[in-house]
C-alpha cells in the first residue's frame, strides 16, 4: 500500500471513512475474536455491535498484565490474532511513565503509508519538495528484549530499522549508517558535519519533535569551530570511533574545503546574533519539518528565531500505539493546524470530555464526532490494544471529505494544581505564547522551559523554570536579567491563567506568587540526558510540560541562575 501514494489515495480514504472503519473494525476482531481477552467479553463473536457492548474502555495499566505475560514468554494470541513481533517503548516524557505497547509489521507499514501519504501531500503545497534533500535529525537507540526475546525499542528506533524505511533515509543528507549509530553526540556531530556539507542541497531542516531541534542548534553553537576546522582539513576528528559513522561521514566531507569552513565560521562567529542561523547555513531551506502542536508549541518562538520565521510544519500526529492522521494543509500556522485521521490506520473512538476535563460516557464513531467539541481518543488496533485510552484530547476542527479533522489539545492527565485548580498543558501553553512579548521586548527568547506546582510551601504556588538566550550577542556569555522584565513576564503569564486560577491566586488566598527559576544554558540538554539515560528515545523526546519527578527537578535545581516572583495579583 505503500507504494505509489498519491493523494486520490487519499480523496478515497476519506470519502469512505465510514465504511472503511467498519472494514478495519472486522478485521481486527476477525483476528482477535478468540484471544484470550476478547473472548471473556466476545465468547468468539466478531460482532460490532457485542463489541460496542460489551467490550470495556480500558487505560494502558489495564491491559499491563497481558502484554507482559507476551512479553515474558505466552503466546501473542493472549491479546492478538496477529502475531506481535516487537514492542514499541513510549517516549514516557509527555505522559510521565514508559510503557511498552505490542506492535508488529502492520504497525510499521501503517507508519510508512502515512509517511508517504504526507509527503504527497508537502509535494503539492511545496515547490521542488522532491529535488533537494532533507536534513532531519534521526536518531535510534540499541535494541533491548523482553525476557522471551522479542525486540523492544522506541517505535522510530524500530521503524527506522525496519525494512520498510530505506526507501525513505535516500532522500536526507545524513546516510543511514549515521543514524544507526548508538553513540547520540558521534551521530548529532556527523549529522551535522553531512549536511554542512551538502548544504547547497538542503530544501528542509527537521526533527520529528523540535526538543530535539533546539538541542542540535546549542550543539551546532558548542561544536562549529570543531566542524570547521573538520570541514578544513578533510578530516573527522578523532573522537568519531564509531567506524562506520566515520567511513560514511568521511566518503561525504570529501578534500579539503577551506571556502566552506570560512563561510561557517563567518555565519557562527562573526556576526551579531544567530538569528536566522539555519537559513544561512542552509540557504536554500523552504520550511522546518517538526511537530510544533501540543506541548511543543513551547519551542515555537526558538524555532521562529533561528529560521527567521520559516514556515514550521506539522505533518503527522501519530504514537506508539498507532498512526492517527495527518496534516492535509501543512502550511498552516501552528495554531491553526488540525489532523485529518486516516480511517484505515486502526479503530477509531472518541469519548466526549467536558468542559471539567471530566469525560461524559458517551463514545461515537470516528465518523459522528461534533464539529467544536472536545474528546478523549480511544485506539483498537491491530496488535492487541481495545479501546484503549491513548490519554490525549482533540477539538474537531472541520472535515476534509466525510472524516473529521482534530485540533490537538493536550494530553489529558496532565494538570498542575497546588489547590483546586486545574491548570492544562493548553493553559500553559496559551500562558507562554502569550508572555513571549515581555521577553522578546528585553531582547530574550525561551529555548527550554517546565514547571512543577510546589506544595512544600504555604500557599503552594507555581515553578517555572526556563533557560533563556540573549537574541542579541553583547561579547559575554553572562546572561542579563533585568529584574522589571522578569516580574512583569510572571506577572502577564498569571493574568493569562484560568479564571479560578486568578480567583485562587488573590492576596492571602490559596494560591501563592508565580515563581521564575531562571536556569543556565544547557539545563535543558542534561534534563534530556536524564530522560535518555532512563530509556527515553531521543528522537521521540518532549520536554515534558510538567515534572513531578524529585529526580528530574534535581538537575534543573541545580542549575537555578536567579529566582523572580510574580509582585501582584492577577486581575480577576
Ligand atoms: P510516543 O508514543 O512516545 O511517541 O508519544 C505519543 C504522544 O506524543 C501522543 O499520544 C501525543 O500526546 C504526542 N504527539 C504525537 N504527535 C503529536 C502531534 N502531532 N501533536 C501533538 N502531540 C503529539
Amino acid at each position: 500500500m505503500s507504494q505509489g501514494c498519491d493523494l486520490s489515495v487519499l480523496e478515497e480514504l476519506t470519502s469512505n471513512a465510514k465504511q472503511i472503519q467498519d472494514d478495519v473494525l472486522n478485521k481486527i476482531l476477525k483476528a482477535n475474536a478468540n484471544t484470550e481477552y476478547l473472548s471473556r467479553f466476545l465468547e468468539g463473536s466478531s460482532d460490532k455491535e457485542l463489541f460496542k457492548k460489551n467490550v470495556p474502555v480500558v487505560s494502558y495499566e489495564d491491559v499491563k498484565p497481558y502484554i507482559d505475560r507476551v512479553a515474558n514468554g505466552e503466546p501473542s494470541d493472549i491479546i492478538s490474532g496477529e502475531p506481535i513481533t516487537t514492542f514499541n517503548r513510549s517516549s514516557g516524557t509527555s505522559s510521565g511513565n514508559q510503557k511498552i505497547y505490542p506492535a508488529n509489521n502492520i504497525y510499521f507499514e501503517n507508519q510508512l503509508f502515512g509517511y508517504a501519504l504526507s509527503s504527497a501531500v508537502m509535494s503539492k503545497h511545496v515547490d521542488g519538495y522532491k529535488q533537494g534533500k532533507a536534513m532531519v535529525f534521526s536518531f535510534t537507540h540499541r535494541i533491548s528484549t523482553t525476557l522471551c526475546g522479542l525486540p523492544v525499542a522506541p517505535a522510530l528506533t524500530s521503524f527506522i530499522k525496519s525494512k520498510q524505511y530505506s526507501s525513505m533515509a535516500k532522500k536526507c543528507t545524513s546516510p543511514y549508517e549515521i543514524v544507526l549509530c548508538p553513540d547520540p553526540k558521534q551521530s548529532k556531530y556527523c549529522q551535522l558535519l553531512c549536511g554542512l556539507v551538502q548544504r547547497n542541497e538542503v530544501v528542509r531542516v527537521g526533527a520529528t519533535f523540535p526538543s530535539v531541534l533546539v538541542r542540535v542548534i546549542n550543539f551546532l553553537e558548542k561544536y562549529w569551530k570543531e566542524l570547521a576546522s573538520n570541514i578544513r582539513s578533510g578530516t573527522v576528528s578523532d573522537w568519531i570511533t564509531d567506524l562506520s559513522c566515520r567511513d560514511s561521514v568521511s566518503t561525504i566531507l570529501g578534500e579539503p574545503n577551506a571556502e566552506l569552513a570560512d563561510l561557517i565560521e563567518h555565519e557562527c562567529g562573526g556576526q551579531k546574533s544567530w538569528q536566522g542561523i539555519i537559513t544561512r547555513l542552509w540557504p536554500k531551506t523552504k520550511y522546518i519539518e517538526t511537530i510544533v502542536t501540543g506541548t511543543m508549541s513551547q519551542h515555537i518562538p526558538a524555532l521562529d528565531y533561528y529560521s527567521n520565521k520559516l514556515p514550521l510544519v506539522s505533518k503527522v500526529y501519530a504514537s506508539s500505539e498507532a498512526f492517527f492522521g495527518m496534516n492535509v494543509n501543512p502550511l498552516s500556522k501552528p495554531q491553526h493546524v488540525s489532523y485529518t485521521f486516516l480511517p484505515n490506520m486502526s479503530y477509531f473512538e472518541f469519548v466526549e470530555v467536558d468542559d471539567d476535563g471530566g469525560t461524559t460516557g458517551e463514545i461515537v464513531d470516528l465518523v459522528n464526532v461534533k464539529l467544536g467539541s472536545y474528546y478523549e481518543l480511544l485506539v483498537t488496533n491491530f496488535s492487541g490494544l481495545h479501546r484503549c485510552r491513548v490519554g490525549d484530547v482533540l477539538q474537531v476542527t472541520g472535515f476534509y471529505n466525510n472524516t473529521p479533522q482534530f485540533r490537538f489539545v493536550r494530553r489529558k492527565n496532565t494538570v498542575l494544581c497546588v489547590d483546586v485548580e486545574p491548570t492544562t498543558e493548553e493553559d500553559i501553553s496559551k500562558a507562554l505564547a502569550r508572555a513571549t512579548v515581555v521577553l522578546e521586548s528585553s531582547d530574550l527568547i525561551l529555548t527550554g522551559f517546565t514547571c512543577f506546582g510546589d506544595i512544600s510551601t504555604v500557599p503552594g504556588h507555581y515553578v517555572f523554570y526556563v533557560e533563556l538566550k540573549a537574541t542579541v550577542n553583547s561579547g559575554t556569555t553572562v546572561l542579563q536579567l533585568d529584574n522589571k522584565v522578569l516580574v512583569d513576564y510572571c506577572c502577564v503569564v498569571e493574568e493569562s491563567m484560568s479564571s479560578l486560577y486568578r480567583r485562587l491566586r488573590v492576596k492571602d488566598g490559596p494560591i501563592g506568587p508565580l515563581e521564575l527559576r531562571v536556569v543556565q544554558q544547557g539545563t535543558f540538554d542534561s534534563l534530556m540526558e536524564f530522560f535518555v539515560a532512563r530509556g527515553s528515545s531521543i528522537s521521540q523526546y518532549k520536554t515534558p510540560m510538567c515534572i513531578n519527578s524529585a529526580e528530574a527537578l534535581k538537575v534543573l535545581e541545580d542549575k537555578v541562575l536567579a529566582r523572580f516572583f510574580s509582585d501582584k495579583s492577577p486581575p480577576i
